[in-house]
């Protein structure tokens, strides 16, 4: 894409009122823009990535047998009565009449999967079922000041699952629990994988998938060996007692929750008549899980702890472009026509009114992992080769550059 064309121009400065760090570099570089508070629109540049992010995530729910669709965001109360939930989550929901019926936003979705699963399953053979979707989730937060990490309207990944037993439940439970580690490998955050309660929906203990930060609103304890982690708000271990299994101290720190996974059991599936026969012909209840992932707040997130003075820094995996191109002297184009051959993902900041120095800037600022320039120093069928995340520029051949950008 030639930067001349791209919707909106990057801004020198922060957007007043603007408190955390990935509120401040995403609305300066163009990739996020705010309506209300916690309500943002994703730009170009931020619906990249969060659409890389998508991906990932539904790579690796395919990979543990779950199927993508899509369920309704607009909501009948009877739905939500059936669970006690239109009354019991009535702070968090958005509900309202029109025309003498009462409807809702989605907040979550387990009463719309179970409504359709109970429509679907009637034997044991029809077991078991594992749904997923990313959609909008609406919630009425109190405190949304902190850019996209807590929206009033979001993007999440949430799947479900239904089975014919507590034992294969959990068996699936942590199959997900798995796949999770794995998207969260492949943007290369450190995630801490951390039991929690359950809060008002589940007795059952929950896991929460934290990502260490200075920001967070949640704080964690946790071993640094890694075999054990406890959210703070219901943790039995205290911060500086030594790990059973002799990593040392357990250490405490501030981390942002970015997916959690919930075991609701037959509790809904019986308030809804979720069952099925099963082989003897009796009459079961189905086992319910549920899992999400916050696709905006993980945007957020990766920019809060992936970020320097001069701006953000994307890991490769999730990157809107995969290549920076920059034009100095007029040249570049022919170029930008090779990478795009050669099947590459380039941003080319093709503008001529700008000086060189406004534009590595805003290469700083955008955040691409590679920063390419093609200009009269580096010399023909030569570019100038620079990691966003190091200070070493060298010169290389187009044709270096391009292996690099594929390997
Ligand atoms: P929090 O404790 O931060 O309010 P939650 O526990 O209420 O979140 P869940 O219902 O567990 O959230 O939702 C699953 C995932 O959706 C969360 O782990 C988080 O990544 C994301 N998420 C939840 N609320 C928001 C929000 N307001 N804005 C953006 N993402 C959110
Ligand atoms: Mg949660």
């Amino acid at each position: 894409m030639r930067q001349s064309t791209l919707f909106p121009k990057t801004q020198k400065t922060a957007p007043t009122g603007a408190e955390s760090a990935n509120h401040k570099l995403l609305v300066r570089a163009g990739f996020i823009d705010q309506l209300m508070s916690g309500s943002f629109s994703l730009l170009p540049l931020g619906l990249r990535v969060a659409k890389k992010i998508e991906q990932i995530i539904r790579e690796e729910m395919n990979k543990i047998g779950a199927q993508e669709l899509a369920l309704p965001l607009l909501h009948p109360k009877e739905v939500w009565n059936e669970t006690g939930r239109w009354e019991k989550a009535r702070d968090i929901m958005y509900q309202f009449k029109k025309d003498e019926r009462e409807y809702a936003l989605s907040f979550t979705h387990e009463e719309i999967f179970l409504d359709l699963a109970r429509k679907h399953i009637s034997t044991y053979r029809d077991f078991p079922v594992k749904l997923y979707q990313f959609s909008s989730k609406f919630r009425n937060e109190l405190r949304a000041k902190s850019g996209i990490l807590r929206g009033r309207e979001f993007i999440m990944k949430d799947l479900y699952s239904l089975h014919t037993s507590k034992e294969d439940l959990d068996k699936y439970y942590f199959e997900v629990a798995d796949a999770y580690m794995e998207v969260f490998k492949r943007m290369g955050l450190a995630v801490i994988m951390t039991e929690a309660a359950g809060g008002v929906f589940t007795d059952e203990n929950t896991h929460e998938f934290q990502l260490l930060a200075e920001s967070g609103e949640d704080e964690i304890i946790y071993c640094p060996g890694g075999d054990f982690a406890q959210n703070t708000e219901i943790a039995t271990v205290k911060e500086g007692k030594q790990c059973d299994l002799g990593h040392g101290p357990l250490l405490k720190a501030k981390a942002i929750e970015v997916g959690n996974i919930f075991r609701f059991g037959t509790a809904y599936s019986e308030k809804m008549n979720v069952s099925y026969t099963d082989s003897g012909g009796k009459k079961q209840f189905a086992y319910l899980g549920s899992y999400g992932i916050g696709v905006t707040r993980l945007v957020g997130s990766i920019v809060e702890v992936s970020n320097d003075e001069r701006g953000i820094i994307w890991p490769k995996s999730v990157s809107p472009f995969d290549v920076h191109l920059v034009s100095l002297d007029g040249q570049g184009e022919k170029v930008y026509e090779e990478l795009r051959k050669a099947g590459i993902d380039v941003l080319w900041d093709d503008r001529e009114d700008v000086s060189a120095g406004e534009k590595f800037a805003d290469c700083d600022l955008i955040g691409i992992p590679v920063r390419l320039v093609v200009s009269k120093k580096a010399g023909e069928g030569k570019v100038e080769w620079k990691e966003r995340k190091e200070d070493r520029t060298e010169i290389i051949s187009i044709d270096d550059a391009k292996k690099r950008l594929k390997s």
